[in-house]
C-alpha cells in the first residue's frame, strides 16, 4: 500500500524539527510543545529505547531480521510527566536509562535497518496525527512528515554542539572527556548522514537555522515569529 503521506497534509498541526546531535533540537521542540499545546514527540528516544532492548537481551545487532521483528513486537510510549518526557518501554520507564554514551553509540546499528524505521515511522506517525505534535529527529521532515505544514533544520558548528553534548553529559552526572564526546558526534554524525533509509537531511522546504550563536529562546523565538504565533505565545526573554 503506498503512502498517503506523500500527496496529503497530516489533519493535525505537525511541526518537524530536524538536525545532529547538539543542535539544539530538543529543548527546542520541547519549549514550543509547551507553549503551542502540542505533542512532543522525541523519536530518538524511541530508537534509542529499541536499542536498550536488543542490547538488554544480547541480540546480535547485525542481525536485521531479528531487529526488525523485535521493533514489531515492541510497544515504546512517550509520556508527559512532571519530570519531563517519560520513555515507557513495554511499559517499563526506562528514560534514566537510554542516554548513556555505549547506548548512544549503539543505536546507530538499530536505526539503520529499513525494517526497525518503518516500524519507527508507523508509530511516530499515529502519535503525532492524533493530537498534533512537534516532532524532533533526523528523518521528520523527510519521510515521516513530509507533508508537515512547518519543518525547521537545526545545525551548529561542531565545537559547539560538542560543547552542548559534554555539559548535557556532565548534567547528567556522567564522568566523560571532551576528546571522547568529540569523537562520538562526528562518528554519530557521519553515521546518520551516511545510511541508506531515513539519513539525517534537510528537506528541500525546511527552514534552516544555525543556532550556533543563538541562546534557545532566539530559537524558539525565530521558529514562533515564522509561524506566525509569536505574539500569541511569545513570553520568553533571552
Ligand atoms: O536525537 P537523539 O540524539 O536522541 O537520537 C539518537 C540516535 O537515534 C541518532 O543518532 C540516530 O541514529 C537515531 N535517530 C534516527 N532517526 C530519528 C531520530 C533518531 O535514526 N528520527
Amino acid at each position: 500500500m503506498t503512502s498517503r503521506y506523500t500527496t496529503k497534509r497530516p489533519r493535525r498541526l505537525i511541526l518537524a524539527v530536524d538536525g545532529p546531535a547538539g543542535s539544539g533540537k530538543s529543548t527546542v521542540s520541547k519549549i514550543l510543545a509547551m507553549k503551542l499545546g502540542l505533542l512532543y514527540i522525541d523519536t530518538g528516544a524511541m530508537y534509542r529505547a529499541l536499542t536498550l532492548k536488543a542490547t538488554r537481551s544480547g541480540m546480535n545487532l547485525e542481525d536485521e531480521d531479528v531487529l526488525t521483528k523485535l521493533a514489531h513486537g515492541t510497544k515504546i510510549d512517550l509520556k508527559e510527566s512532571i519530570g519531563g518526557l517519560k520513555v515507557l518501554l513495554d511499559g517499563e520507564d526506562v528514560s534514566g536509562l537510554i542516554r548513556t554514551p555505549e547506548l548512544t553509540d549503539n543505536v546507530r546499528y538499530i536505526a539503520k535497518v529499513p525494517g526497525v524505521r518503518k516500524e519507527m515511522v508507523r508509530m511516530q506517525r499515529a502519535i503525532g496525527e492524533n493530537r498534533g505534535a512537534v516532532l524532533e529527529g533526523r528523518d521528520i521532515g523527510t519521510v515521516v512528515f513530509p507533508d508537515a505544514r512547518y519543518k525547521f533544520y537545526l545545525d551548529a558548528d561542531e565545537k559547539v554542539r560538542v560543547k552542548r553534548r559534554y555539559d548535557e553529559l556532565m548534567g547528567m552526572g556522567q564522568k566523560v572527556g571532551m576528546g571522547d564526546i568529540k569523537k562520538a558526534v562526528s562518528s554519530r554524525d557521519a553515521s546518520d548522514i551516511k545510511r541508506a533509509v531515513g539519513a539525517l537531511k534537510k528537506a528541500d522546504d525546511a527552514v534552516y537555522i544555525d543556532t550556533t550563536e543563538l541562546s534557545i529562546n532566539e530559537v524558539v523565538d525565530k521558529i514562533l515569529l515564522y509561524i506566525g504565533k509569536w505574539g500569541q505565545v511569545h513570553f520568553s526573554k533571552k
